[in-house]
């Protein structure tokens, strides 16, 4: 007999709306999903935020849970490392892990978005779309929609379920409700840089036009800004150009054909030749800023949680925003298996389990936009490169990255040890004999940053390592 007897409406068939809804149908839950835009497989639908994203092994493992994996791999184009582009020069290409299984997917958004919402419509959920969520009577359970079918007179009704779970997005209509409790805590802000996707085409007979296992970096005037460049499968690549709204170099400022042309061809030389409808993309695409959405608590009672970026937006710069949403969905529905039909219980756990991991990811992600834009530097590509080295030789050494990208580890442990790698790093750096006697920014200045590696003493990098972690609890 079914145990989970019971209805849930789900607001929202994004990327975690859709995959809740698996993971829940499948237990044998009525799950009723109501979405805001038409049915992107059956109507032509903006993409929305980003084209495509980059899905790693957290990302991976949810999607194997939910049975799809396959399919994803099918629509994926593995990245391997990244690709930075100096201003002048050669392109330098560094991996993304010494372990050659670990890589990142380029997963298109909408056909990732439109396999799970057909897988959890095979496992029975039942999705509602041109439904948009206006307004949640908490006290009573309820959600007041808009049919809009026919946009010009929307229908408002009114549903009840005794749970009701939020996964629309950063601009969440639940979130807002909740913020009308006096004890609900709610950061909101607007990230430094703003984006705007570009294009990459193939070439005239249909081949590509850069190296494409590879996310590409442009990261200029000292990390400022960057453009980076993910690939498709039909060898075009999407391209997004991060940069200050305002000021000196910023989005504002580009506002005229040649002031786009001239600033490409001063910053991004080599690109601006792949790039033939730059002015046309560049006028069409809109210009749309980061939010960090960051609040507390995530859930009322038994009765409402929310999920996904309706709770943690996080930045970019990490590549974990839909990875962290389906950690979110994964772990909510681990809580339901051991504790349904106590509901108080399972989002309280399913809160408190998360909800340290998603504050840790959302301090990286801002953390690494300069982890990005200025990975192609000397600096970052010395310390880079050591830290792949430190890999190799000590497996028990682990870099942020690797753990946050190509592990199930917390995120809150990641960002730990990530803030002791960073010890471990500088003092080895420190202890290499040009950097002894002429300081980094010299040594770095003259020598080839494969020559200072060469200088590593590997057996006291080992000793370092060992110190540093055993200091902060770390065993090693
Ligand atoms: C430029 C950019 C690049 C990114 N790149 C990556 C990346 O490489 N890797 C990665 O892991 N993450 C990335 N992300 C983050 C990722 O896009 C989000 O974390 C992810 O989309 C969150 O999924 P979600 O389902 O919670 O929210 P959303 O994807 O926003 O989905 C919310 C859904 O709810 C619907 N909705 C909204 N309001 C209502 C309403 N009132 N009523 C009914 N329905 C509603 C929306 O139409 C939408 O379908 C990126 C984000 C940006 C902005």
């Amino acid at each position: 007999m079914n145990q989970y007897k019971e209805k849930i409406i789900l607001i929202g068939a994004g990327l975690s709306g859709s995959m809740l809804a698996i993971l829940l149908a499948r237990r044998g839950f009525e799950v009723e999903v109501y979405e805001r835009r038409p049915d992107r497989r059956k109507e032509t639908v903006d993409a929305g935020r980003s084209i495509n994203l980059a899905v790693s092994a957290r990302g991976i493992h949810a999607l194997t849970i939910s049975g799809v994996v396959e399919k994803i791999r099918e629509i994926a184009t593995p990245m391997y490392g990244r690709m930075n582009h100096p201003l002048e020069g050669n392109p330098i290409g560094t991996m993304y892990s010494v372990n050659p299984d670990h890589w990142q997917n380029s997963v298109s958004r909408p056909l990732l978005n439109e396999i799970l919402m057909t897988e959890a419509e095979r496992v029975g959920a039942k999705l509602h779309f041109k439904q948009r969520c206006d307004a949640i009577d908490i006290a009573n359970n309820e959600v007041t929609l808009s049919n809009l079918e026919n946009p010009d007179s929307p229908q408002s009704y009114t549903l009840s379920a005794g749970r009701i779970i939020a996964c629309d997005g950063a601009n969440s209509a639940v979130r807002s409700a909740m913020k009308k409790s006096t004890d609900f805590q709610l950061e909101e802000k607007r990230f430094r840089v703003d984006y705007k996707e570009l294009c990459i085409p193939a070439g005239p007979s249909g081949d590509i036009q850069m190296e494409k296992n590879w996310l590409h970096i442009w990261g200029r005037d000292g990390g400022n800004f960057m453009m980076i460049a993910l690939p498709n499968m039909d060898n075009t690549f999407t391209c997004t150009l991060f940069m200050p709204y305002e000021g000196d170099k910023s989005m504002q400022q580009l506002d005229s054909e040649p002031k786009i042309a001239d600033f490409f061809q001063q910053y991004f030389p080599d690109a601006l030749p792949l790039m033939p409808s730059l002015i046309e993309d560049y006028f069409h695409n809109p210009t749309s800023a980061l939010g960090i959405v960051m609040c507390y608590p995530w859930i009322v009672e038994d009765k409402m949680a929310l999920v996904g970026d309706a709770c943690h937006a996080v930045v970019p710069f990490y590549g974990q925003g839909v990875n962290a949403s389906f950690e979110d969905c994964i772990e909510l529905d681990r809580c339901v298996e051991s504790y349904y039909p106590d509901w108080d219980r399972i989002f309280r756990e399913y809160q408190q389990n998360r909800k340290e991991n998603a504050d840790a990811i959302s301090m990286m992600a801002q953390e690494n936009f300069e982890g990005m834009s200025k990975s192609g530097y000397p600096g970052a590509l010395l310390r880079r490169g050591i830290e792949l080295e430190m890999e190799k030789r000590f497996p028990e050494y682990k870099s942020q990255y690797e753990l946050v990208s190509f592990s199930l580890v917390p995120y809150s442990e990641a960002r730990k040890k990530g803030v002791i790698n960073q010890d471990v790093l500088s003092q080895i750096v420190s202890a290499i004999p040009e950097v002894r006697a002429e300081g980094e920014e010299e040594a770095l200045r003259k020598y080839e940053t494969a020559t200072l590696i060469k200088g590593v003493n590997w057996e006291q990098a080992k000793t370092i390592f060992q110190e540093v972690y055993s200091k902060s609890g770390f065993l090693v």
